[in-house]
């Protein structure tokens, strides 16, 4: 198999050795994090509403014109010539639904994930940067990685699916993820989110999942058992070329979409650089269409 080493968002130099926090947040500076943007942004002026919740988008002449927001029980218009949702693959379209401005039930991929694990007895791991390796078959839209988890996640899959002679083996087991490109459907609604997955997208996980048992088993592997499947990356709810166009812009002048929400197609891959590229190009074009009227 073609597995090889996965590029990481972390600065090797700050990272630590038998550190099991990754998949927290790292609290030695050493992961990326989109914060390093937000800080910067501030320094050169923006200002951030933390713990803010937007509850709908402004329109007046048939123009965005700012969203009303939500602060410790208080509810406020802030104004703006431009509105840029960045809710995420499940926060946009209901945004737009609560503006009026999008469907009630908007169709979605999930990216589905199952964790396959099993237990050998040569090993006291269950530390370690998690998706380090792994294999991408693109044709079959299957992803294999490592998965090492921390414990209450790990005990938690285990609890999930009635393996209680499995919880304390938690430094004993081997893991890996199983991750599919699922076919956009069901729907995100204004308070809940259906992703029932089509006969194709189960025959998918189930093939990855065989792949992952043998790899497991030919590394002497016992106990074999595997989680539910969850979401790993909900998006294509407003997808370029129907809710929003090739600039993000949705039919509502000044309103724009910027986020997993946007990709046009099932994907199945980590989406984070591919959305931190849309983020910078959207920057750049609204930063030079302002200087354009600035100079106007
Ligand atoms: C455990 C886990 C591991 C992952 N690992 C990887 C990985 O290794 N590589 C990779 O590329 N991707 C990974 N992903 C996926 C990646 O994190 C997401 O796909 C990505 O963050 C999506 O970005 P986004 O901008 O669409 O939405 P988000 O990052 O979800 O941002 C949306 C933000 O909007 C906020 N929001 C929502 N509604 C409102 C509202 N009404 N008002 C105000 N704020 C609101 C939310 O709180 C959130 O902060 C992982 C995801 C998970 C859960
Ligand atoms: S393993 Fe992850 S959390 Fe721990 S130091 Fe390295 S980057 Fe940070």
């Amino acid at each position: 198999m073609a597995w090889r080493k996965l590029d990481k968002m972390i600065r090797p130099a700050s990272c630590r050795a038998g550190c099991w926090r990754c998949v927290y947040g790292c609290p030695y500076g050493a992961k990326w994090t989109a914060r390093d943007f937000i800080i910067e942004a501030c320094r050169d002026g923006a200002h951030l509403a933390d713990r803010a919740r937007v509850l709908r988008v402004l329109v007046e002449n048939g123009r965005a014109a700012g969203v009303e927001v939500e602060v410790q029980g208080k509810v406020h218009a802030v104004r703006a010539p431009v509105v840029v949702l960045a809710a995420g693959g499940l926060g946009s379209p209901r945004l737009l639904h609560a503006s009026g401005l999008g469907p009630r039930c908007s169709p979605f991929f999930s990216d589905p994930v199952v964790a396959v694990m099993g237990s050998v007895d040569d090993i006291d791991g269950g530390a370690e940067v998690p998706m380090a390796a792994g294999l991408s078959l693109h044709e079959e839209g299957i992803a294999l990685a490592d998965l090492t988890l921390p414990q209450p996640m790990y005990a938690a899959f285990a609890a999930q699916v009635g393996r209680v002679d499995r919880l304390f083996a938690h430094k004993r087991t081997l893991s890996m993820m199983v991750k599919i490109r699922d076919e956009i459907g069901g729907g995100v609604g204004p308070r809940w989110a259906d992703k029932t997955l089509a006969d194709s997208d189960r025959k998918k996980l189930a093939h990855g999942v065989g792949m992952a048992k043998a790899i497991l088993r030919e590394a002497g592997a016992h106990h074999i058992f595997k989680s539910w499947h969850f979401a790993a990356h909900p998006g294509g709810s407003v997808r370029i070329g129907e809710g929003v166009d090739a600039d993000l812009q949705t039919s509502t002048p000044g309103l724009y979409v910027c986020d997993a929400s946007v990709i046009p197609e099932p994907w199945g891959l980590p989406p984070t650089l591919t959305l931190l590229c849309l983020g910078k190009r959207l920057g750049s074009s609204l930063a030079a269409t302002r200087r354009a009227e600035g100079a106007a």
